[in-house]
């Protein structure tokens, strides 16, 4: 077969009756009069009201947009203190003390759009562009599970050389990679791989589906139509639609673990706030599942982009914790990420507002990880990161304020993906198991990778934890704590990879 260039592969990726097919009387499911309406309609709401909703989401429902809107116009600081207890609890019903941790593994920084706030784009000539070989990225994985990983989340540019085939023999590739930690001898390896690539048609996720994909991510970057196209100029992610649809095609194709975002700093926080929802609702309405997870990156300086240095909409520390609260009330059971973009010390403060999954010792460049390059090597990177802590330091500081950190990749190996676990964290079980889990991952990674340090206070934390468990009835009743202790034993002597 003849090489097809960059342009003709681009033009041949949208498939028009893959997007068609989810219109409603040829409407897309974002009514930008609609969600502009709804934010007047609720400025100033009342204390009263601003209760009743945090009663609501605390009984881990599903916000309108009306009463999201009305979160999003609060003014009183009194009730957005109540508000970030209330997203707290809210978290601690639905997903415990416990933070998942992942690593992004960048693969290929070839791009054939035009974003004009990225790193990556085509007409950046700044960039050094590299696209990892199956040696490399075996090589980036090698580097990922000794520094403790077992999740990630593999990233790429749109490029005909990092296309279907490419991305699927990289997951092959890294799940292949098995180590041994030189402090227990135990085997190693990554569990779960999570993808962010562009959107991909049916017939191409079906076999993301058969790789073995976690969770396949699409942020939108903005649902605010005009925006969107001056943003994108160029190449397939120009189609504001194809994008829009892609996590629907996802669950067409069998992938119901699926995750949806916005890049914060691009518009006003409070729009994209009431797109996000309104994505979220009619994934809902017309599979009835809703995603996996929301992600708020915020935009952060990239090569050769002046939108990315000086946002218009740059959005404040603190409006950045109000709209992450939002979005836990709004959306109780699914989980949040909040990325490396932020400072540490945001990090550390924001995530107790909700958030249920963090990366660590995150570089973002191409073959970063094993070359073991400054992490804040420009030349390589799409963006600047602001967490730039080890994997072990960022546990060691959770456990301090004593949270657990969990490598659990359970859920999606027992099936509990898609409207099953939808069902079992509207119930606040899924929490539950998670739990479980959480205890013996975290076991095992104090085990083969922690210092001394961090291992008495992981520890410390786990006995604690334990005997939480033990006083539940739940676990009493099933009979999961004989479980638990069983294979916590097991864990303790060198067995690896149990999960409940
Ligand atoms: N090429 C695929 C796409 O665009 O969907 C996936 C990879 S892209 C690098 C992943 C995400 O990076 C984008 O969806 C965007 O939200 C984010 N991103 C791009 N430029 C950024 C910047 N300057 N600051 C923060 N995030 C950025
Ligand atoms: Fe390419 Fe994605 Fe960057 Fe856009 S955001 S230039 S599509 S890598």
């Amino acid at each position: 077969m003849a090489v097809m260039s960059a342009k003709s592969w681009a033009d041949q990726v949208i498939k028009q009756d893959e997007i068609d097919r989810y219109l409603v009387d040829g409407k897309d499911f974002i009514d930008e009069q609609e969600i502009i309406t709804k934010i007047k309609n609720n400025a100033n709401p009342d204390k009263g009201y601003i209760r009743n909703i945090m009663d609501k989401a605390l009984s881990i429902k599903t916000l309108s947009l009306d009463e999201t809107a009305a979160l999003i116009n609060l003014k009183d600081e009194d009730l957005w203190q109540e508000l970030y207890e209330a997203g707290n609890k809210i978290k601690k019903d639905v997903y415990d003390n416990r933070v998942v941790f992942f690593a992004p593994l960048y693969c290929s920084n070839l791009c054939v759009n035009s974003c004009k706030y990225c790193g990556f784009r085509v007409e950046n000539s700044q960039e050094k562009r590299k696209i990892l070989s199956m040696e490399e990225v075996r090589k980036e994985t090698e580097a990922l599970i000794d520094e403790g990983h077992k999740r990630l989340i593999v990233v790429y540019g749109e490029h005909p050389s990092s296309d279907i085939d490419y991305i699927t023999e990289t997951i092959k590739n890294i799940y292949s990679v098995q180590r041994i930690s030189p402090k227990t001898g135990r085997p190693s390896s990554i569990r779960r791989v999570n993808v962010n690539a562009a959107p991909l048609s049916i017939a191409d996720l079906k076999r993301l589906k058969e790789a073995g994909i976690g969770t396949f991510q699409v942020f939108q970057e903005t649902y605010d139509r005009k925006l969107y196209r001056d943003l994108h100029p160029s190449g397939p992610k120009s189609n504001y639609r194809w994008r829009l649809y892609a996590l629907h095609r996802a669950m067409e194709a069998g992938i119901d673990d699926f995750a949806i975002g916005a890049l914060f700093g691009l518009n006003d926080w409070r729009f994209e706030v009431m797109g996000l929802l309104a994505h979220a609702r009619d994934l809902e309405r017309q599979f009835g599942i809703g995603p996996h997870t929301i992600s708020f990156p915020r935009l952060t300086a990239a090569s050769g982009s002046s939108i990315s240095t000086n946002p218009k909409y740059r959005v404040s520390d603190e409006d950045f914790k109000k709209l992450v609260t939002i979005l836990r009330l709004s959306v109780p059971y699914t989980g949040l990420i909040i990325t490396a973009r932020e400072r540490a010390e945001l990090r550390d403060d924001i995530v107790k507002v909700g958030c249920t999954q963090m990366d660590a010792s995150t570089k973002i460049g191409i073959g970063s990880y094993s070359e073991k390059t400054s992490q804040q090597d420009k030349e390589k990177q799409q963006f600047m990161l602001g967490d730039t802590r080890s994997l072990e330091e960022v546990i060691h500081k959770l456990a301090e304020d004593g949270t657990i950190t969990s490598f659990c990749t359970a859920g999606y190996r027992c099936g509990r993906t898609g409207d099953k676990i939808m069902d079992m964290l509207k119930e606040c079980s899924e929490g539950k198991f998670c739990k479980l889990n959480a205890v013996l991952t975290y076991k095992e990674y104090l085990d083969d990778f922690a210092s001394p340090e961090t291992q008495k206070l992981g520890e410390a934390l786990i006995l604690k934890e334990m005997d939480e468990i033990k006083n539940n009835p739940f676990y009493t009743k099933t009979g999961l704590i004989n479980t638990l202790d069983k294979y916590y034993d097991r864990i303790s002597k060198g067995d690896s990879d149990l999960f409940i």
